[in-house]
């Protein structure tokens, strides 16, 4: 286990019977926390919220239908559409970046960054989105929640004179999630054994699968029948703040007792916790066999 990051408190201490302030120096554990963006941190797909921005409609049946075909990962469905569908070729950067400003979040993002940065003592969790959204929108969403540096989505390249998206430089969807978790991993010095991963749809099976396999964390925002069997813990919530659950009780080892005072001491209150075991079943009637 490596300790490399330092950090400096200053706590209260008694010191014979007197309250005195102190500066004292902890190492802490670090970790990288990487998040999916659609329907994990946010209600609805950036597909979805561009295509009321542009008046257009059927996104969701040309999604299923670039699905049917497997053309593109997973996730790269709205990437593909920008580039080649008439009605959506006339999309241009602000466009993006206005899309982000409407996408609704789910609740606490902003305290889930702050708590796993620097609330919970003997471990810092730098946190990560990497999605197969286009990169503006996710940034524009999360402005001043999350550093774009911190952010990995589908990069396009534009047309100088027109603003035209020209071509695509990188999309993360599917594996390409796996490509840029190493390169947040190679930027952090951060091996897999000391990363979470969040994420809710099919666009996260291989990057989940990858992360589990060297024992990193992983952890499903949704029943998605794909990724739920493969995610260590499945939690499911309309605040970002549930995923602290999993992680205190699975790599920090805290107690029920002790997770509710930490969300106590930020001021909040878990207000109902039910866990259950989800088994998927189709059970369907089977012609019995003509008797001998
Ligand atoms: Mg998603």
């Amino acid at each position: 286990m490596r300790w490399t990051n330092l950090y400096k408190a200053r706590i209260f201490h008694e010191d014979e019977g007197k309250r005195t302030m102190k500066d004292i120096s902890e190492r802490r554990r670090p970790y990288v926390l990487v998040s999916d963006f659609d329907q994990t941190l946010s209600f609805n797909d950036s597909g979805m919220v561009l295509s009321e921005l542009l008046g257009t409609s059927g996104f969701e049946e040309k999604v299923l239908g670039l699905a049917r075909i497997n053309l593109v990962q997973q996730g790269a469905e709205l990437s593909y559409l920008l580039l080649h569908d008439p009605e959506y070729r006339r999309v241009r950067r602000e466009d993006l970046v206005e899309a982000g400003r409407r996408i609704r979040l789910k609740h606490n993002l902003g305290r889930l960054v702050e708590i796993l940065d620097h609330g919970i003592e003997g471990f810092q969790f730098s946190f990560f989105v990497v999605s197969a959204a286009p990169e503006e929108i996710v940034q524009s969403a999360l402005l001043g929640i999350i550093p774009p540096d911190h952010i990995y989505g589908t990069r396009f390249q534009y047309d100088r004179e027109t603003g035209e998206i020209q071509s695509i430089l990188g999309v993360s969807a599917g594996y390409g999630k796996v490509a840029a978790l190493t390169e947040i991993q190679s930027r952090l010095q951060v091996g897999l054994d000391h990363v979470v991963y969040v994420g809710d749809g099919s666009s996260d099976v291989h990057v989940m699968l990858h992360v589990n396999r060297l024992d990193g964390y992983t952890i499903a925002v949704s029943e998605n029948k794909y990724l739920a069997p493969i995610a260590r813990r499945t939690i499911l919530s309309e605040d970002s703040l549930s995923v602290l659950v999993p992680i205190l009780e699975d790599i920090v080892g805290f107690e029920p007792s002790r997770i509710r005072s930490l969300f106590e001491r930020h001021g909040l209150h878990i207000q109902e916790w039910d866990k259950v075991r989800t088994d998927f079943l189709t059970i369907r009637e089977r012609p019995l066999a003509a008797s001998a």
